[in-house]
C-alpha cells in the first residue's frame, strides 16, 4: 500500500490519491521522487515566501537545534525574543507586543477571544468573502463556503459585504462607488446588529485565498474609523498577505492604517517550522497588564519556529525581498497575466498586488458566470480539474480554489521563473477555453 494512503488528509474525501511525492526542493522548485521538478507557484499554500531550502532559514534552525530544542512558553528564551522584536520593527505602528502562536488560525481564535475579553461584547463581525482557519471561532468567521459543513449557526458572527467591484453586491460602476457603498452598508450593519454587542471586526486587508480581492483606496481606513467610532476592535487577518506578500510588509501598510490586533502566520518564517501570532496593540495590551490572559499554548513561541522567523526575516532584509515582490507583480506577473487574459476568453477578470494574484475563470465573459459554480466538487468540478491537470502535466504546481486558479510565487522568484510559469498557464488556459460556452 502507498504510505500516502495511511494519512488522513485535510479538506478531501478520504482515499487513494494520483499525486506526485515530494522529496526535495530549492528555490521555487520542488523535486518529486521520479526526480521530476515542479515550479511552485503557489509556495505551497501561499507560504514559502522565500522558496525551498533557503540557506539562512535551514541554517538559524539548524543552529538553534544545536543550541536548545525547545522550552516551555513560561521560560524566558533569547531566540523568542529576537524574534518579537524582530516582527514589531516591521509591525504597523503602535503594535508593540507579539502572542506567538503555532498555526495561523490559532492566532485568530487568540485575537478573538482577546477581543471578547476586552471589550466584553460578545459579536464578531467578518466578511462573505474571507477565510479565517478551521477551528471552531475561525471557521465560522469564515465567508466562504467552506464553512458552510461546519457551521452551528450559534457563533456570534454577523457576515458582511467587503467592497468587489467585479462582482458588485452595491451595483457600483467605479471602484470610489465601491468603496462609498460598501461603508456605508458596513456602517448600517454594525448600527442595526448594535454596536454595544460588537467585541470586533475581522477583515483580510486584501482578501487572499476567497478571491484575491484588493480593496479600494480608503476603504481599510474607513473601517478603522468605523471600528474606533464604535468601540470594536479591529483585527486585521494578515495570516496570507502579512510579511511580504503584497509588496508591502503588511497590507494595511497600502492604505497607510493600523488594527488594534493583527494576526499572522505562513510567512514569518515562510513555513519551514509552523508558526503564528498576533501583534496586540497598545489599548487590548493594557487589558491584559491588569487582569492575566486566560488562555495558552504548549508550543507558543517554539525556539525552532522563532529562529526560522529570525532567519527568514534577517534573509527578507538583506535580499530586499519585499521590494522584489512588489516589482515582480508591477513588472512580470500583472503585464503578464493581463496577456494571457487577452488571449482567453475563459479569463474572466485578473486581480492582484505583489506576488499574489489571480484568475477567475468563466464560461461567458459578459454574463461572468463562473466556470464551475460555487462549491463545485466531482463531474461538477470537472473544468478546473482538466485545468489543474493540464499545469500538473507540465511541471506547475498552481492552488486552485473554486472558479479562479491563484498564482503565488515565492517573493525572491526570478523573472525566468515567473515567466516559465506563465507560458505553462497559457497552454493550460486552452483546457479552461474549451468549456466557454
Ligand atoms: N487566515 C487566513 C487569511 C488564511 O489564509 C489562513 C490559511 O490559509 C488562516 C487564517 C488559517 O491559517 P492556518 O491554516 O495556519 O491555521
Amino acid at each position: 500500500m502507498d504510505p500516502d494512503e495511511l494519512v488522513f488528509h485535510p479538506w478531501v474525501r478520504q482515499g487513494p490519491r494520483n499525486v506526485p511525492t515530494f522529496v526535495g526542493g530549492s528555490g521555487s522548485h520542488v523535486v518529486d521522487a521520479d526526480g521530476r521538478r515542479f515550479l511552485d507557484f503557489s509556495s505551497q499554500l501561499v507560504f514559502a515566501n522565500l522558496g525551498h531550502q533557503h540557506p539562512r532559514i535551514v541554517a538559524a534552525i539548524k543552529a538553534q537545534a544545536d543550541r536548545l530544542c525547545t522550552l516551555a512558553p513560561s521560560h524566558a528564551s533569547d531566540i523568542r525574543g529576537e524574534a518579537a522584536q524582530m516582527v514589531v520593527d516591521v509591525a504597523p505602528a503602535g503594535l508593540g507586543h507579539v502572542l506567538f502562536t503555532t498555526s495561523g488560525t490559532e492566532a485568530v481564535e487568540h485575537a478573538v477571544r482577546m477581543a471578547r475579553l476586552h471589550t466584553k461584547r460578545p459579536k464578531v463581525l467578518a466578511a462573505y468573502r474571507s477565510y479565517h482557519g478551521s477551528t471552531t471561532t475561525s471557521i465560522h468567521l469564515t465567508g466562504d463556503p467552506r464553512r458552510w459543513a461546519s457551521d452551528t449557526g450559534a457563533a456570534g458572527v454577523v457576515h458582511f459585504f467587503g467592497p468587489f467591484l467585479y462582482r458588485s453586491a452595491f451595483g457600483a460602476a467605479t471602484e470610489e462607488e465601491e468603496r462609498d457603498r460598501a461603508l456605508a452598508h458596513l456602517e448600517q450593519v454594525i448600527l442595526l446588529e448594535g454596536p454595544s454587542t460588537i467585541a470586533a471586526l475581522v477583515l483580510e486587508p486584501v482578501t487572499g485565498s476567497s478571491g484575491v480581492i484588493v480593496p479600494p483606496p480608503g476603504y481599510l481606513r474607513g473601517v478603522r474609523e468605523l471600528c474606533s467610532r464604535h468601540g470594536i476592535v479591529f483585527i486585521a487577518d494578515e495570516v496570507l498577505v502579512g510579511f511580504g506578500r503584497t509588496g508591502a510588509w503588511f497590507a494595511v501598510d497600502h492604505d497607510g492604517t493600523a488594527p488594534d490586533l493583527l494576526t499572522f502566520a505562513k510567512g514569518v518564517n515562510s513555513g519551514y517550522v509552523p508558526l503564528g501570532g498576533v501583534l496586540v496593540g497598545d489599548l487590548v495590551y493594557r487589558t491584559f497588564t491588569e487582569a492575566a490572559y486566560p488562555a495558552g499554548l504548549t508550543y507558543s513561541g517554539h525556539p525552532l519556529a522563532c529562529a526560522a522567523a529570525v532567519g527568514a526575516l534577517r534573509a527578507m532584509h538583506d535580499e530586499g525581498t519585499v521590494a522584489a515582490a512588489a516589482r515582480l507583480g508591477a513588472a512580470v506577473l500583472g503585464p503578464g497575466l493581463d496577456g494571457l487574459a487577452a488571449g482567453h476568453p475563459s479569463v474572466g477578470d485578473v486581480r492582484g498586488i505583489g506576488a499574489l494574484w489571480t484568475l477567475e475563470l468563466v464560461r461567458d465573459r459578459q454574463e461572468q458566470t463562473p466556470l464551475v459554480p460555487p462549491g463545485a466538487t466531482g463531474e461538477a468540478n470537472a473544468p478546473m480539474a482538466a485545468f489543474m491537470q493540464a499545469c500538473r502535466d507540465r511541471g506547475l504546481l498552481t492552488l486552485v480554489l473554486g472558479n479562479r486558479v491563484h498564482i503565488a510565487p515565492p517573493l525572491n522568484a526570478s523573472d525566468a521563473d515567473a515567466a516559465a510559469g506563465l507560458a505553462v498557464l497559457d497552454e493550460a488556459l486552452a483546457v479552461a477555453d474549451a468549456f466557454v460556452s
